[in-house]
Formats: structure tokens, C-alpha cells, sequence
């Protein structure tokens, strides 16, 4: 095994792990940083994403986050030098319940104190918007037009490319299986082929975080969900915003090809135990029970037809936030546990943790609240409830 080293080792490059190289080498410039990915660059649950990138959050942390990021997203060219479309369709909201309508009016009030364009929809404004909604089947919604879409897999290759340019490396198809420490202080990485003596690893390794925490004898408390995606024919329509029924669990979106991905949150497959080989059965039954929901608000949309599907794990922790920032074991960091926002949120995280490493601190948002002890304490952050 040959011996390098390097200033940092990040392990995993999904769209978390590539954002913590770029920003290294972009904000910070410092290319003395190893990416390991065990695959390929973005092969992980990044490009499983759907790539909604949007502030509608229920937490003023997470609204904020998103805010910066739709800004990183929408100038990407000019942030990272690479192209990637940002496809600006809007997020829609529908709501039946007068419950529900109650708490879209709250949400609506907290998106209204910052900068944002989102605002309340009668069912028949609703329905100008995409004509393919039932206006009789919603009390109305929330309208966010300024949240939209990227292509999540473009993503992390842009900003892996954009490090390499600026003297990063990458390793691809080098799985690290061993994260080694000296005096309780991180001191090399391992992988079939190299040890690295590294000051810092960070642990951006999604789903598979918990194992490289292993290796250094942490825990990390999430659970993984597969979340799964039907892919149908063109839907005729020119544009389509990203819908969320939230009271039946399903949402669809248009890709730039006209087909509609649809997704049935109710049928999340919760009981997995273990990353390594966990897979979904998609077939009749999924489209069946996502198609009764999809004629139930869109009745011109039932009648489409399958011609794909997909599926991929989350990583989630209790609180509905990422897990961020420093261990026990010193140069030990963590960029994991993301619950379905890593697309969204891995250009502030990456900005984060390259601080960290740097400075030793950040400012972009209060990464005190989200790390590793607050699950040890009495005084935690408020849940994310639009996880
Ligand atoms: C169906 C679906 C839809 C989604 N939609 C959205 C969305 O609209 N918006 C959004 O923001 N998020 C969405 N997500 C969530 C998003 O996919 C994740 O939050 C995000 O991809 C996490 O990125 P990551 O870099 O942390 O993890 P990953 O992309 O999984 O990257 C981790 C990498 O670590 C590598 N790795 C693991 N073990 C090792 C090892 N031992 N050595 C080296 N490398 C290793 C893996 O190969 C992998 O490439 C969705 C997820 C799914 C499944």
C-alpha cells in the first residue's frame, strides 16, 4: 500500500461531498484535499435525487439555508465555472383540510418576513397555474415559484471537476476501509490501494456515513428510508411546477424531457437495517396506489404510462436536520445524515465545513445546533417538520 498524504480526506463524493472539496479549493484555496468515493463520483443517493432545491421549510435555520443555496444554484455558472441548468418551475403546495390550510397560512407568513415570492392560492388561481389540477378536489395552496430544479448528478460532477481544475484530487473506485487515529486525533485514511496521513477526514459518506463513524468507534444516529419514483411518458404539458399533496404523501415534478416523476411518500420502505444491498421491488403494485393519488388531483394525468422507475436511500435523523461538524475523535468531521435535503443543502454545507477546517468556525448559519452532541442534550434544535 503506497503512502501519500494530504491536509484533508473527504470520504464519499455525492453532491455533500463535492461541495466540501469545491469550497475548500474555491473559498479557501487549499488543494492539499483527497476525495475517496468507493464508486463513481455522484453514484450514491445523489443521483437517485429528484433535485428540488427550495426554502419551504418549516425551520428559519433550513428557510434560510435554502435561500442561500437557490441564490448558489441559480448563479452556478458564475460560483463554479461549470454549466448547470437551474430550471425555475416553482413549488406548489395543494392543501384540502382546513387544518392544513391553517398551517400553509402560518408557513406562508414565516416565507413572507424574507425575500421570497410565495403566497397563498385560491383552488382557481391554482388551477391557472397548471390546468391540470382539479380545482374542486383542493381548498387551495401555497405557491412558491421562485424554488425549482437541478440536475442533481451534473452537480456533484461540476463541482468535482471545478476542485480537480484547482488542484484537488480525486480518487474514484477507492473505497476507504479504515480511518485511522493516533491519541485520540484523527491520523490517516485507508484504501485498498493507499494509506493518506491526513489532518482532517470528513465523513460525507450519506448513507454509508454510519459505517466510516464506525471505524473510529462513533455513532450516528440516523435511519435509512428507500424512497422510490415512477417515470411516465410525456405529459403534454409545456410547464409543470413541482406539486406536494402532503396530507395524501405523493408529489410530482416534469423533467426537461415532458415525462412526469411521481412520487409516493406513503410508500417509503421504512425497515432497512442495513445500506448494503437494500432495494425496492417497484412494479404494479407502486404505480397502482401512485396513480390513484395522481387521478385523485390531476385527473388529465391518469391515464400516462409507465416507462421507468427508480429508487434510493435517505438518511435521516430524528430532528429532521443534517448532522454537521466536529467529534470526539479531534479532525473527525461530520457532513452526513442530510433527510432528504443533500441536493438543496450541500452548497451551505459545504461552505460550513470548509470553514471549519479552515478557521475553525462559520458564519453562514448556526452549525452549533446541528452537530453530533446535540443528541446528547436537553436543549435541541426544533424539528424540521417539512423533512
Ligand atoms: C428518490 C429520492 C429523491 C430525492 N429528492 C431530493 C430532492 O429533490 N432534493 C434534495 O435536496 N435531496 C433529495 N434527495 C436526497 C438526496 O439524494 C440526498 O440527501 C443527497 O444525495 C445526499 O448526498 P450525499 O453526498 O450526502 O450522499 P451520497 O450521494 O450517497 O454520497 C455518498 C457517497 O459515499 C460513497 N461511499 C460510501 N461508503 C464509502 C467508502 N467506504 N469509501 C468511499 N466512498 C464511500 C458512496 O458511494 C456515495 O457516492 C432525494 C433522495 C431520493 C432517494
Amino acid at each position: 500500500m503506497a503512502t501519500k498524504s494530504a491536509e484533508v480526506a473527504i470520504v464519499g463524493g455525492g453532491a455533500v461531498g463535492t461541495s466540501i472539496l469545491f469550497h475548500l479549493t474555491k473559498r479557501h484555496d487549499v488543494s492539499d484535499v483527497v476525495l475517496l468515493e468507493r464508486d463513481q463520483i455522484g453514484s450514491g443517493s445523489t443521483s437517485r435525487a429528484v433535485g428540488g432545491v427550495r426554502y419551504t421549510f418549516s425551520h428559519p435555520l433550513n428557510v434560510e439555508m435554502g435561500l442561500q443555496n437557490l441564490d448558489f444554484y441559480k448563479n452556478f455558472e458564475a460560483n463554479v465555472g461549470q454549466e448547470l441548468v437551474f430550471r425555475e418551475n416553482g413549488y406548489m403546495y395543494v392543501f384540502h383540510s382546513p387544518a392544513s390550510e391553517r398551517e400553509w397560512e402560518e408557513y406562508a407568513e414565516l416565507y413572507g418576513e424574507y425575500d421570497t415570492r410565495a403566497t397563498l392560492l385560491t383552488p382557481e388561481e391554482t388551477v391557472e397555474v397548471f390546468p391540470a389540477l382539479d380545482a374542486g378536489s383542493i381548498r387551495g395552496s401555497l405557491w412558491a415559484p421562485d424554488c425549482g430544479h437541478v440536475d442533481p448528478y451534473t452537480v456533484a460532477q461540476s463541482m468535482a471537476t471545478a476542485s480537480m481544475e484547482r488542484g484537488a484530487t480525486v480518487e474514484t473506485k477507492a473505497r476507504v476501509r479504515d480511518v485511522v487515529t493516533r491519541d485520540g486525533r484523527v491520523a490517516a485514511v485507508e484504501t485498498d490501494e493507499h494509506r493518506y496521513e491526513v489532518n482532517y477526514v470528513v465523513n460525507a459518506a450519506g448513507a454509508w456515513a454510519p459505517a466510516i463513524g464506525q471505524m473510529v468507534g462513533i455513532d450516528i444516529p440516523i435511519e435509512w428510508l428507500i424512497r422510490q419514483i415512477m417515470v411516465t411518458d410525456e405529459i403534454g404539458y409545456d410547464r409543470c411546477p413541482l406539486v406536494i399533496d402532503r396530507e395524501n404523501q405523493f408529489y410530482f415534478e416534469m423533467e426537461e424531457t415532458g415525462s412526469l416523476l411521481v412520487c409516493d411518500m406513503g410508500q417509503d420502505i421504512h425497515d432497512v437495517t442495513d445500506p448494503e444491498g437494500a432495494a425496492a421491488d417497484i412494479g404494479y403494485n407502486y404505480y397502482l396506489q401512485a396513480f390513484e393519488k395522481l387521478e385523485g388531483l390531476a385527473p388529465a394525468l391518469g391515464d400516462l404510462e409507465v416507462i421507468n422507475d427508480w429508487a434510493g436511500l435517505q438518511s435521516h435523523t430524528d430532528d429532521g436536520h443534517a448532522i454537521l461538524g466536529p467529534t470526539s475523535v479531534d479532525g473527525f468531521l461530520l457532513a452526513c445524515g442530510l433527510s432528504g435535503h443533500g441536493i438543496m443543502q450541500a452548497p451551505s454545507v459545504g461552505v460550513a465545513i470548509s470553514d471549519l477546517i479552515v478557521k475553525g468556525e462559520t458564519d453562514v448559519f448556526d452549525l452549533n445546533s446541528l452537530t453530533l452532541d446535540r443528541f446528547d442534550s436537553d436543549d435541541r434544535i426544533e424539528p424540521e417538520l417539512m423533512a
